[in-house]
């Protein structure tokens, strides 16, 4: 598949009907368990559980080397389990910052704050996460995870799926079961003729990441003190500034930098540092000073749902089943959660052998997992129009909402949904 998948036999039932057992039967190419299509966090996370319970996989990814973009930052309690799942969540803890508390505040007045409990989020850069997960592949099962292969073509068998990538296209790869973990214009999706439906929630956004607040006193070599603990209590806060003109949020970052966000009403023509530096400045007042590795960038949150997760010998995981707004911080770490029940589903299939009806391997994970990320979006959407700009009764009328929220037992039941504890 290019951006754009080339269908073959479309859906399960389709392929089955056009061929079952007729390929993979006269070629000799081996036959693994499990082909992921995609090796971002969450085709890789699904590699390394399915490595640990002695399958073979193998992870097709079309990029010769790790992402530049920007992306996600926050590892929430349930992500974290599952990366302890394949031996990185100590990697993870100790590489990253921990985020332990979430202060609201309006117009300089701070309408709520919340704290996180004992399993605070923490946050490191995805392309960090991504290294650590790569390694660890690469432990589990040398050679697993193919680097510079697209897959052109995903084809369901009935017995097997065969999967033709651009490197060779006369000897199609031959697996027991694929999942396509390949994003959010996901090709595997595509070729599946599986519907890809728009939910709630769209905004516009720019950010950055930035030095630390330049006014943080540095670490004292004696005792510590009223504004050293000030400080270091900041440097593991989020903070959610719900202005008039729209939201701006910055979240701590390892090396003593924060994650800046801010709402905007549409998408500026031309984005340089000052533009968004402006943007800060004028609703919160804080003073950034953007450097070379803090290019600001632009994004659109949107969100939308595959309606089915899965289609015969093929499932999908991650942004290939849901795209979900960044806002709030949910998209990688649901696509783990995602990737630790399908792991569980697909070795119950391979363990059934034959004998596994491949319409029925996937179809607890299909249900539960898509209404979880259903949840997710609700929630997104909720975070997103609470950050929208707002005056006048409205304003009033949110931030008496938020005042309500950040009081027990509420607070308790909204630090546990942004801990992602309900998915
Ligand atoms: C600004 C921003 C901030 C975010 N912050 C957070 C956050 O804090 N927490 C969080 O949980 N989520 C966050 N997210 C969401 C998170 O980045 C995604 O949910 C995550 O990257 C999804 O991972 P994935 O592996 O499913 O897909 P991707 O990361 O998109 O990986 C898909 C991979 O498949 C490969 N591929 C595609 N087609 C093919 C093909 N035909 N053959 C072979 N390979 C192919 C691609 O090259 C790619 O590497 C954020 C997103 C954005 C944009």
């Amino acid at each position: 598949m290019t951006d754009r998948a080339v269908p073959e036999g479309a859906g399960a039932e389709g392929a089955g009907a056009e061929g079952a057992g007729a390929a993979g039967a006269g070629t000799d190419a081996p036959r693994h368990d499990v082909a992921i299509v995609g090796g971002g966090p969450v085709g890789l996370v699904l590699g390394c559980l399915l490595a640990t319970r002695g399958l073979d996989v193998v992870v097709l990814e079309a990029r010769d080397g790790p992402s530049g973009r920007t992306r996600a930052i926050g590892i929430h309690p349930p992500g974290l389990r599952v990366l302890d799942a394949v031996g990185v969540g100590d990697a993870v803890r100790a590489a990253s910052v921990a985020i332990r508390s979430g202060v609201v505040t309006c117009e300089g007045r701070t309408l709520g704050s919340m704290r996180f409990g004992r399993e605070p989020i923490r946050s490191l850069p995805q392309r960090e996460t991504e290294a650590l997960l790569e390694r660890r592949l690469a432990q589990l099962a040398p050679g697993a995870l193919r680097r510079g292969v697209r897959v052109e073509r995903v084809v369901d068998r009935g017995t097997h799926v065969e999967l033709v990538t651009d490197g060779d296209r006369s000897d199609p790869l031959v697996a027991a079961y694929a999942v396509g973990a390949d994003g959010v214009r996901s090709g595997v999706r595509e070729a599946l003729g599986i519907g890809w439906r728009q939910r709630p929630g769209v905004g516009e956004y720019i950010m950055a990441d930035a030095p630390d607040a330049p006014d943080a006193p540095d670490a004292p070599d004696g005792p510590p003190t009223l504004a050293s603990s000030a400080a270091s209590a900041a440097a593991e806060t989020a903070l959610l500034h719900f202005e008039p003109a729209g939201v701006v949020e910055s979240f701590p970052l390892p090396g003593a930098r924060r994650r800046w966000v801010a709402r905007v009403r549409r998408r500026p023509a031309v984005l340089e540092p000052a533009t968004l530096e402006a943007i800060i400045a004028a609703r919160v007042g804080a003073s950034l000073a953007l450097d070379s590795a803090g290019a600001p960038s632009a994004f659109t949150a949107r969100q939308h749902l595959a309606e089915r997760f899965a289609a015969g010998r093929i499932a999908l995981v991650g942004d290939a089943a849901h795209e979900v707004s960044p806002i709030g911080g949910q998209g990688m770490n649901l696509g783990w959660l995602d990737a630790a029940h399908l792991a569980r589903e697909l070795a119950a299939a391979l363990a059934g052998g034959a004998a596994a009806s491949p319409h029925e391997a996937f179809d607890g994970y299909a249900v539960i997992r898509r209404r979880a990320a259903a949840r997710a979006m609700r929630q997104a959407a909720f975070n997103m129009s609470m950050g929208a700009p707002a005056t006048g009764i409205r304003l009033r009328a949110r931030n008496a909402a938020v005042r309500m929220l950040a009081v027990p037992p509420v607070r308790g039941i909204l630090a546990s949904s942004f801990t992602m504890r309900r998915l």
